[in-house]
């Protein structure tokens, strides 16, 4: 009942009222109209006047446009409401995520340095210490870094270096870097038909969106799959793919995974999901560098591969 009333006073459900309500006085009006008409004509013709002299359908016309303005207007205001209020709880996920995200390695660092504070430990096991206060601080680094990027990409800031980058050598060098530790972590990363591609571009940020790509293709599909990032060249233009084999995206999430706070639906429950920043980041980035992101998945179960289109530095493939 509680439940019931929440949503009866929601304002999306008042203003969706509203609009139901102007709709059925519409037609009650319409009708009303066109009986009252029928009746002046009755009368016209035992008069032997003009109907229209008598009555005139300019304010039913009138009326009517009017109406289909508030109605258009309305329901630009209830998508824009429902939107927010999807963010809103978006949001409220988010925070409760972060917070745990930031405490744990927080936590972790504060028990390593009271062990070592309290006890004399030898050599090995304070290098053992190190290593994981150092694998907390970068994890720290990575979420905070993530959220300056999505709040100075929200708010446009994010600054960008104008360079030109070979596409294929980054990929090569990304590869390279992290091809340990993603087999460690259980999949194989293989880079294939990587066609020579020049870019104009921030290298960083170009990383960090092969970065984001490939930790999702890790998180969202099973040990021991492959993940593989190609490169080619069409017309102007240099595509870059990133492919798994994991939980798949349904349709109608395709476009939506790229919102803001957005965690998808797809894959049930049972998956880790992050703070959903990384695709926000991702399609930011890639915009800045006038370029564009998308999402392909044959369904759930299947695969995805997300594909990066960014303008060739000399217009065209070589
Ligand atoms: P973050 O990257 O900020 O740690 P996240 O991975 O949840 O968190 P995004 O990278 O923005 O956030 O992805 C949004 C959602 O899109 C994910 O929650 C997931 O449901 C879906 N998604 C992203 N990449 C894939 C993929 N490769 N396969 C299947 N689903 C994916
Ligand atoms: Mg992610």
């Amino acid at each position: 009942m509680k439940k019931f009333l929440k949503i009866l006073v929601h304002p999306v459900t008042m203003i969706s009222l509203v609009q139901v309500a102007w709709t059925v006085a519409l037609i009650f009006w319409i009708l009303f109209f066109i009986g009252r008409y029928n009746q002046v004509v009755e009368l016209a013709e035992s008069t032997g006047a003009r109907p229209q002299d008598l009555v005139s359908w300019a304010p039913l016309v009138v009326g009517i446009l009017l109406l289909v303005f508030i109605f258009g207007g309305t329901l630009v205001l209830i998508l824009y409401l429902s939107r927010q209020y999807i963010l809103n709880r978006q949001m409220k996920i988010f925070m409760s995520f972060i917070s745990h995200e930031l405490r744990t390695p927080l936590t972790s660092i504060r028990l390593l340095l009271e062990t070592m504070r309290d006890n004399k430990l030898n050599p090995e096991q304070e290098a053992e210490f190190i290593d994981n206060m150092l694998q907390d601080t970068d994890r720290l680094t990575r979420r905070i870094g993530s959220i300056l990027s999505a709040s100075r990409l929200e708010r446009r800031l994010l600054p960008m270096r104008q360079e030109i980058i070979s596409l294929d050598l980054l990929v090569e060098r990304f590869v390279q870097g992290r091809k340990t530790a993603i087999e460690s972590a259980g999949h194989r990363v293989i880079a294939r038909d990587l066609s020579p591609a020049a870019v104009i571009g921030d290298p960083e940020q170009l990383e960090s969106v092969l970065g984001n790509l490939v930790a999702n293709a890790e998180r969202y599909s099973p040990t021991g799959s492959d993940i593989t990032i190609s490169l080619s060249t069409l017309g102007r233009w240099a595509a870059l793919s990133v492919r798994d084999e994991g939980i798949g995206i349904a349709w109608h999430e395709l476009r939506k995974v790229f919102r803001l706070f957005y965690r998808g639906e797809s894959g049930g429950d049972s998956i880790k999901r992050g703070s959903g920043l990384g695709l926000y980041i991702v399609k930011g980035i890639v915009e800045q560098h006038h370029g564009k992101v998308t999402a392909r998945s044959q369904g759930i179960g299947k695969g995805t591969t997300f594909v990066v289109q960014l303008p060739l530095a000399n217009g065209k493939s070589e």
